[in-house]
């Protein structure tokens, strides 16, 4: 039987492990903070703040929104990141993506202070991970690097195949993998043998963003499976294509008219040595992580101000 890659338990080990940390914040008079940027109303990126605002609360790490609304110009985006900036309680700036069209994306990523980017986008902290410098890191790779952690999964001399080659998951988790002393292929939209490429890994994680996509051709039976994947279908067909024989599935769909499907098909996981399930795999890790780097920002204030750090 394959190992289920528990997203909630490895979640919970990385809050409990930021507790005592904050709580020694605290004692120094020191609340991180995070501000979080939402431009627009897109509901998706809405339910995804709520989830950050609430995990802050929870923690106790002091939270800001700001909300601009879907005429923001990217001079005002500006003017609004430079100005978290220059706020010291703030230790963390989040912009959720996606911004409105006409935003200048790469321009308001390269505001936020490289040293409040909780997020890991800014070129400085990719350069620093690129180079394995102490920065932030992205907060998808980031947590699955733990998940492998927690299950004392080897990565050294192991194979890996990272399938998405995006600055938010597939490159920052190949160079992870890298720097774990992985083997590591990525593949993208262009490689030629897919499948076949796949089937050599011991690692495959998958960040494409279509549904089922990895199908059991793909994966050596041996491997350990990582679904970044979060696709929602909207159709019974679907539902009923990939989840075929699986009437709790088809009743989620008929009860709530859409059910989230990871990038692998559920056909891989009979065979894979372990998998993360889709929901309840990677995409808890992403706000924990998020809440990880903020307090380690806070952390970075603190020592500033104690004069141990330099930067
Ligand atoms: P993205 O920016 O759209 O990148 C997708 C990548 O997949 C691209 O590199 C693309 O290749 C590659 N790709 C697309 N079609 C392919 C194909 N047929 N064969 C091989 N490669 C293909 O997406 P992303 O932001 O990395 O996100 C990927 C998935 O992870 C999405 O489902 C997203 O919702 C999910 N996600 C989850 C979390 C989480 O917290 N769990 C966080 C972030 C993202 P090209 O570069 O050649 O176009």
């Amino acid at each position: 039987m394959p190992t289920i890659l528990d997203g909630k338990q490895v979640r919970d080990a990385i809050l409990a492990s930021l507790r005592p940390r904050i709580a020694a914040l605290e004692e120094a008079e020191i609340t991180p903070g995070l501000a979080v940027v939402l431009a627009g109303a897109n509901p998706a990126s809405e339910i995804y703040v709520r989830h950050k605002v609430k995990a802050c609360v929870d923690l106790g790490i002091y939270s800001e929104k700001h909300l601009p609304t879907v005429d923001v110009t990217t001079e005002e985006m500006l003017f609004l990141i430079r100005s978290l900036n220059d706020q010291p309680h703030i230790d963390g700036i989040l912009v959720q993506l996606p911004l409105p069209d006409h935003v200048d994306d790469r321009e308001i990523l390269m505001a936020v202070h490289p040293l409040k980017d909780v997020d890991g986008f800014h070129p400085m902290n990719a350069g620093n991970l690129m180079t394995g410098l102490p920065g932030f890191r992205p907060c998808t790779p980031a947590g699955i690097m733990r998940m492998l952690e927690h299950y004392k999964i080897p990565i050294a001399g192991k194979r890996a195949v990272v399938i998405g080659r995006s600055n938010i998951v597939g490159k920052p988790m190949a160079m992870m993998l890298l720097h774990a002393n992985a083997t590591v292929t990525i593949c993208h939209s262009k490689t030629v043998g897919l499948a076949e490429e796949c089937r050599r890994a011991d690692i495959v994680v998958a960040a494409i963003g279509r549904p089922g996509f990895v199908t059991p051709d793909f994966v050596n039976p041996g491997a350990v499976v990582i679904d970044v994947g979060m696709n929602r279908l909207h159709d019974r067909e679907s539902v009923a294509r990939i989840f075929e024989g699986n009437e709790k599935k088809l009743a989620d769909f008929a009860a709530k008219g859409t059910v989230l499907v990871g990038d692998v098909h559920p056909a891989v996981f009979r065979d894979c040595a372990a998998y993360t399930p889709v929901p309840g795999g990677v995409g808890l890790l992403t706000i924990a992580m998020l809440m990880s780097n903020t307090v380690e920002s806070a952390e970075l204030r603190l020592a500033r101000r104690r004069g141990t750090s330099i930067s």
